[in-house]
């Protein structure tokens, strides 16, 4: 019933991410739980997408980890196999034996996506993410659309970049791949870092 960074990845940089989704909500926390994962507290301080989003993953029945690897990590493919991650930007995985959503991102590839009309996009490692954690979030409170996840998914994406000022993706269009987009990032923000956070017993972290 939480979300989680993994250890076992760059923790850093997907604590960073989280923190620039919040828009660097003063309120991130974060404890370490054991040598694999630290859990995120938060209760958010302002609404937006991102910080909307967050704190319903701190809420929601299911549990989150997230794992933030650098280009050339092999991650499973859904089929047996690997494939290198900055090819897919990210993936995220059906609750494993324990009820573990695992989502695992690519923090250091510049990726492009696609708006209605065609158009190259940015698709900032924040966005990646966020992307990524709309799946888990929808398979964590049960209503994953399994029959169209992506549409699913990029839908909740544009609510994210509608916020920071990205232009929209178009949900009917899942392609993408690496390369520059419309040279958009997410805007930094800067503020108390997640481990002055409520309830938050960590390291600070980060101005993102
Ligand atoms: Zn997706």
């Amino acid at each position: 019933m939480s979300l989680f960074i993994s250890r076992l990845a760059n923790d850093g940089a997907a604590l960073s991410d989280v923190f620039s989704i919040t828009r660097c909500d003063a309120n991130l926390g974060q404890n370490p739980v054991n040598s694999q994962v630290d859990r995120i507290a938060y209760t958010k301080t302002s609404s937006g997408a991102g910080q909307d989003r967050i704190e319903a993953l701190v809420g929601a029945a299911g549990d989150v980890v997230v794992s933030a690897f650098p280009a050339g990590s092999q991650i499973p493919d859904g089929s047996g196999g690997t494939v290198p991650i900055e090819l897919v930007g990210g993936a995220t995985f059906p609750p494993d034996s324990a009820g573990l959503i695992q989502v695992a991102y690519c923090f250091n590839n510049q990726m492009f996506a696609f708006a209605p009309g065609g158009a190259q996009i940015s698709l900032p490692r924040q966005v990646i993410l966020f992307h990524e954690l709309a799946h888990a979030f929808h398979r964590a409170i049960g209503d994953f659309n399994s029959a169209d996840p992506e549409f699913q998914a990029i839908t909740d994406e544009n609510t994210f970049r509608a916020q920071v000022g990205l232009a929209a993706r178009d949900p009917t269009n899942h392609n993408g791949g690496q390369g520059a987009g419309n040279g958009q990032q997410v805007p930094s923000c800067t503020g108390m870092p997640p481990g002055g956070g409520t309830g938050g017993t960590g390291p600070s972290c980060c101005n993102c």
